[in-house]
């Protein structure tokens, strides 16, 4: 508990190498060569800890492929990522630029109820609860079913999706705060370990396993501790370059 290499500072899950949820560590993965992997990235919202190395990426790989990568948002995302980041101040213009030059990236706008398939899985968009229009997303193929539900409060829709689908393997479900830090929990749009419990009490499938992820390094051992004391025994500590296999 408390380890150093067990917290997360910023937010990216990388599935069958190839797709990225998120951005926020995205660009700082050693070696280079499993960056060049990731052909599309698919984003939950664009708060910093989930887009921040979103321009380094795709500066890292841009040099070394002829193909440029897909990035996925919602229109609200799409539209900051235009205004306040590939804005020519905080970072060059890369959309402008990918229409002048060899394209550093596509963007593709995805809308909540939207299915995608990339890669061979079927990428579900469905709206989450958070302070920023947000997307969770849930992600299958002929085998598996897992949710990724981050950045949140107690939310419904997600689940009730997730609902539909015949057994669900696992969800990625963000605990941010302990549960000590309930009132800055819900003025920021975001779950305790509390809450996570609670948003157990609405998914139907008791096969799932529940990972919780996205804990604030500033607050991790209490988080971690408000989780082991839910005793839960679908719910698990999510680790950051753990390999997870469904
Ligand atoms: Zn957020
Ligand atoms: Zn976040």
């Amino acid at each position: 508990m408390g380890k150093p290499d067990a917290k997360q500072y910023s937010l990216t899950i990388l599935v069958n190498d190839c797709i990225a949820f998120d951005a926020g560590c995205l660009g700082f993965i050693s070696p280079l060569t499993i960056q060049e992997r990731v052909q599309h990235v698919v984003l939950s919202h664009a708060h910093l800890d989930h887009i921040a190395s979103l321009p380094i990426f795709l500066d890292n790989v841009f040099q070394t492929r002829s193909d440029c990568p897909i990035v996925y948002g919602s229109d609200a995302t799409c539209h900051a990522l235009r205004t306040h980041l590939f804005n020519d101040v905080l970072w060059p213009d890369l959309i402008r630029l990918s229409k002048e030059e060899s394209p550093f990236l596509e963007m593709q706008t995805i809308r909540p109820g939207e299915s995608i398939e990339i890669e061979g899985l079927s990428i579900e968009a469905v709206a989450l609860d958070h302070a920023i229009p947000t997307l969770g997303y849930i992600i299958s193929d002929q085998n598996s079913v897992i949710g990724i539900c981050c950045d949140t409060q107690p939310t419904f829709e997600f689940w009730e999706r997730l609902n539909r689908h015949s057994k669900v393997n696992a969800v990625f479900v963000e605990s941010s705060f302990p549960n000590s830090m309930k009132s800055l929990a819900e003025k920021t749009h975001h779950l305790t370990p509390d809450d996570l419990r609670c948003e157990l009490d609405k998914i139907e499938h008791p096969e799932a396993q529940i990972v919780a992820i996205h804990l604030k390094p500033a607050f991790y051992d209490s988080i971690v501790q408000d989780l082991e004391t839910l005793n839960h025994p679908r719910i698990a500590v999510g680790k950051p370059n753990r390999v997870y296999s469904f």
